[in-house]
C-alpha cells in the first residue's frame, strides 16, 4: 500500500465543499471503493498524486491526453497561446486552422461548430438533426454515453451505469419518452425501432465504437446497418466520436471503418486537455445553425484560443507518418501481456482492444452489448484495480471504462505494467 495521507485529508477537505469531492462522479472511486487520489501534475506517461507518489496513467483525463502529459510541443504552444490573450469572443484564425485540419481528416464533416464539451457537441447535434428532419425522436444504444444533456441520460454508460442510475430524476418522463433505446449492436431491434416509429425518428446517435460499459466493439455490418436504416427513412446517423475521433486512427471510427455518418461530434483529443467539443457534418444540415439559420447555439468560450492551440499543435503531432502504428504496436504488447498474465495465474478475463483503447473485462463471455458488459465481476475488477494501484499503475478506476495507453508509454512502461498486472492476478 501506498502512503496516501494527503490525499485522504484533501478528500475529506474537498467533501466540505465540493459535491462528493470531486467535480464528476466516476472520478469518487465509489465503484471500486477507497480514497480517490489528489492528482498534482503529470509528465509523459505518469501522475504523480499529492503524496509524491508516482503512477503510470492509463486513464489519460479519459481520453484525450492521446500525447501524454506535458508533451513539450503542447506545453511551448500554450504557453505562447496565453500569452496572446486567453478568449476574446470573437473569430480568430486559429480557429480556421483546426476546423480546416479536422474537415480533411474527416471528409464527412463539411461544416462544423466548436463548443466547449462532448456534453454541449452532442446535444446540438441531437437539436439540429430534430429540426432539420422535422421528426422528434431519436434512437440511443443502451450504455452508450453521449454527456449529460437530459434526453440522452436514458440507459446511459460510463458514471451512469457505474452508479446503475437508470436515468436521472430531474428529467421528465415526457422527455426520455422521445428516446428509444436499442441494444447495442443488435441491428434486429433497430429495424423494429425503424418499423415501429420510422416516421418519427430524427437521428440515431451511436459510439461507433463504445467506450463507455467498457470497450465493446460493433459488431460486423452493424454500423453499415444503422447507416442504410437511417437513409431510407430519411433520418441522420450521428457519430459520438468524442472519443474515438483521432484515438482509433487519423480519420476516426468513421476512417476505419469506411461509413460516413451525416453528423459527427468530437471533443477530449482534439483539445488535447482544454475544454473543447465538436459537431459537424453536411453542409446542407450544418447551415441550419445561427446565424446562418434558425438553429440557435452559441458560446462564450467556444472556439477558445488556448483550446484551439493545443488541438492544432497536437493533430500536427498525429498527423505524422507511423504515429498510429506505433501505438498499436504497443498496445498490441501491452494486452498480449496482461492477456498471457491472466491465463497464468488462471484468471478468466476478455481483454477487447482497437489500437489504444482496452477494458480488462472480468468476464468468460466477451461482452457485446449493455447486458453482456453488466455481467462482469465488478468485485474482481475492483480487486485488480487496487492491487495495480498500489503497485504504481494507474487504471480507471470503474469496470465500465475503457483504458486509454498513449504515445508517452515507454516499452518500459508496458513491461512494468505486465509485471505489475501479473502480481495482482495471482493475488486475486
Ligand atoms: N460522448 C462520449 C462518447 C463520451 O465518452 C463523453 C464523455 N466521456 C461525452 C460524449 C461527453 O463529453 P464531456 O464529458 O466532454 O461533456
Amino acid at each position: 500500500m501506498k502512503n496516501i495521507n494527503r490525499s485522504n485529508h484533501l478528500f475529506e477537505q474537498a467533501q466540505r465543499y465540493l459535491v462528493g469531492g470531486v467535480d464528476s462522479p466516476v472520478r469518487a472511486f465509489k465503484a471500486v471503493g477507497g480514497t480517490p487520489l489528489f492528482i498534482q501534475r503529470g509528465r509523459g506517461s505518469r501522475i504523480f498524486d499529492a503524496d509524491g507518489n508516482a503512477f503510470i496513467d492509463y486513464v489519460g483525463s479519459w481520453g484525450p491526453l492521446i500525447l501524454g502529459h506535458c508533451h513539450p510541443r503542447i506545453v511551448t504552444a500554450v504557453k505562447k497561446a496565453v500569452e496572446h490573450g486567453s478568449s476574446f469572443g470573437a473569430p480568430t484564425e486559429l480557429e480556421i486552422t483546426l476546423a480546416q485540419m479536422i474537415t480533411e481528416a474527416m471528409p464527412s464533416v463539411e461544416l462544423l461548430r466548436f463548443v466547449t464539451s462532448g456534453t454541449e457537441a452532442t446535444m446540438s447535434a441531437i437539436r439540429l438533426a430534430r429540426a432539420f428532419t422535422g421528426k422528434n425522436k431519436i434512437v440511443k444504444f443502451a450504455g452508450c454515453y453521449h454527456g449529460h444533456s437530459d434526453g440522452l441520460l436514458a440507459k446511459a454508460g460510463s458514471g451512469v451505469a457505474t452508479l446503475g442510475i437508470p436515468s436521472s430524476p430531474g428529467v421528465p418522463d415526457s422527455w426520455t419518452a422521445e428516446t428509444l433505446i436499442a441494444p447495442y449492436n443488435n441491428g434486429e431491434a433497430v429495424k423494429k425501432l425503424f418499423h415501429d416509429f420510422g416516421s418519427d425518428i430524427a437521428a440515431v446517435i451511436v459510439e461507433p465504437i463504445a467506450g463507455n460499459m467498457g470497450l465493446v466493439l460493433p459488431k460486423s455490418g452493424f454500423l453499415e446497418l444503422l447507416r442504410s436504416l437511417t437513409t431510407a427513412a430519411g433520418s441522420l446517423l450521428i457519430f459520438d466520436e468524442v472519443i474515438t475521433g483521432f484515438r482509433v486512427g487519423y480519420g476516426g471510427a468513421q476512417g476505419l471503418y469506411a461509413i460516413k455518418p451525416d453528423l459527427t461530434c468530437l471533443g477530449k483529443i482534439i483539445g488535447c486537455g482544454f475544454p473543447v467539443g465538436v459537431y459537424g457534418g453536411r453542409r446542407d444540415i450544418m447551415q441550419m445553425v445561427a446565424p446562418l439559420g434558425p438553429v440557435y447555439q452559441a458560446g462564450t468560450l467556444a472556439g477558445n484560443p488556448v483550446a484551439m492551440t493545443a488541438g492544432i499543435e497536437t493533430l500536427t503531432i498525429l498527423k505524422q507518418r507511423g504515429f498510429y502504428q506505433e501505438m498499436e504496436r504497443k498496445s498490441a504488447l501491452l494486452v498480449k501481456g496482461i492477456k498471457q498474465a491472466a491465463s497464468k495465474a488462471g484468471v478468466n478475463i476478455q481483454l477487447p482492444r482497437l489500437v489504444s483503447m482496452f477494458t480488462v473485462f472480468f468476464t468468460r463471455e466477451t461482452a457485446m452489448d449493455y447486458d453482456t458488459a453488466l455481467k462482469a465481476d465488478t468485485e474482481l475488477y475492483a480487486k485488480f484495480f487496487h492491487g495495480m494501484l498500489s503497485q504504481g499503475i494507474y487504471l480507471p478506476p470503474s469496470q465500465f471504462e475503457t483504458a486509454f495507453a498513449s504515445a508517452a508509454h515507454t516499452d518500459k512502461d508496458i513491461q512494468a505494467t505486465v509485471e505489475a498486472a501479473s502480481k495482482t492476478f495471482s493475488a486475486l
